[in-house]
């Protein structure tokens, strides 16, 4: 069976003095039944991976560079989260396909440099809100997963995060129906590309405005095995019943 996944994303968010949200929320879960994932800014990676040494909680980023050093001002690589305390990143995100242009294929390449770093990847996928109302969704969604996700993925090393872009802080969430189509066609196309079971064992998260009052609905869903949560991963006060709500 898939053990089930909660992973927050700070996005921008967080300095040195929220590290006690992470202390809080190891207080609140001291032997969690799910895996737990906490994706702060790079900057607090290291200092937060000194605070979980003791509890199961994994850090991650939200982004790497393809290529595991180099002349890339700005850019972080995988290895470098992977020595500052990071068991995963976060790849492909929406805000990262859009505001940094970034393309399937370099969301696969970062992929590969991540695992090679042996991090567990999540990759994102998500389609617009006129994709939806072109009734595109599918195709879109299909379309990322053929090419973000490369052929050496693992069961271990990939987890698959569905991100409608218009439930991205927006407070909208899809119906348990609109994600379970969404998540049974990524299953789906998974054993297809990597047989039954790898395909069976990836987990796969919903994303997109999960908050403590919507996340059992969501959590109940077919083919959802946790989630991939934003604004409300910041406080320990919000994350913490979207984790029990999964236990
Ligand atoms: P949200 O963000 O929970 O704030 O909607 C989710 C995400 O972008 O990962």
């Amino acid at each position: 069976m898939r053990r089930r996944l909660a992973a927050g994303n700070w996005k921008m968010n967080g300095t040195s003095a929220d590290l006690e949200q992470i202390t809080a929320l190891m207080a609140a879960h001291p032997a969690p039944t799910v895996d737990l994932l906490l994706c702060p800014p790079a900057t607090l990676i290291h200092a937060a991976a000194r605070r979980v040494a003791d509890h199961p909680m994994m850090l991650g980023g939200q982004d790497c560079h393809a290529e595991p050093s180099g002349a890339h001002t700005g850019d972080i690589s995988a290895e470098q989260l992977a020595d500052a305390g990071a068991r995963a990143v976060i790849l492909g995100h929406s805000e990262r396909r859009q505001g940094h242009a970034e393309q399937n294929a370099q969301v696969c390449a970062k992929a590969r440099a991540a695992q090679d770093a042996g991090l567990m990847t999540v990759i994102c996928l998500g389609e617009s809100l006129d994709q939806r109302e072109a009734q595109t969704t599918l195709e879109v969604i299909g379309a990322q997963l053929a090419d973000s996700v490369p052929d050496t993925a693992t069961a271990d090393t990939l987890v698959i995060a569905y991100e409608p872009i218009w439930a991205i802080g927006t407070g909208r969430i899809p119906t348990p129906d609109q994600i379970a189509e969404v998540h049974d066609f990524i299953r789906a196309r998974l054993q297809q590309r990597f047989g039954a079971d790898m395909g069976s064992a990836v987990r796969l998260l919903y994303g997109g405005s999960v908050k403590p009052d919507n996340a059992a609905t969501v959590f109940a869903v077919s083919n959802v095995d946790g989630a991939l949560v934003g604004g409300a991963s910041l406080t320990a006060d919000q994350f913490s019943p979207i984790i029990t709500a999964l236990e």
